[in-house]
């Protein structure tokens, strides 16, 4: 099944942030949205970045509360791995799990289209195993 199928379900919304935001203020905005990275976007709206709640725990860990003034750019991955709508939710669930990341913009060229997440990888594994499991079923009561 491709990335399509799994976007059209859960929609097309992505939250962008641009580098120079404070971390202050993505604290606020993961938590306000209940979502765990946000892509970061220059003013033309490419992407530059992504920035995770993995990223401030660890700025934070490390450096403590003064990282709440500094800006995205100082601690979010700039080299970011994404995915387009014909990849197979299999190959992308792969991907994530090599690089270590949850989090994947789903992108068109440089047009930013949505964020898959491990959640919405595995709750369509989840679908899908049971769709197996009912299919086997129904085979087996008719032979
Ligand atoms: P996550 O598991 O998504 O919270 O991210 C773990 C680490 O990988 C963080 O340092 C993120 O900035 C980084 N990261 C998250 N998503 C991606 C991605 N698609 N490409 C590259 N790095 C990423």
């Amino acid at each position: 099944m491709s990335l399509k199928y799994l976007l059209d379900q859960k929609g097309h919304d992505v939250i962008t942030v641009s580098a120079y935001e404070t971390l202050s203020n993505v604290f606020s905005i993961l938590t306000d949205n209940k979502i765990g990275a946000l892509v970061v976007c220059n003013g033309h709206e490419k992407i530059v970045g992504i920035i995770s709640e993995r990223d401030l725990v660890r700025a934070v860990a490390k450096h403590g509360e003064r990282v709440l003034a500094w800006p995205v750019e100082s601690v979010m991955t700039s080299k970011v791995v994404t995915c387009s709508l014909d990849d197979n939710v299999h190959k992308v669930m792969e991907k994530m799990t090599e690089g270590r990341f949850r989090h994947m913009p789903v992108v068109n060229g440089d047009k930013l289209l949505g964020v898959i997440s491990i959640g919405d990888v595995v709750k369509y594994r989840i679908q899908e195993v049971e769709r197996e499991a009912a299919d086997m079923r129904s085979y087996i009561h008719a032979v």
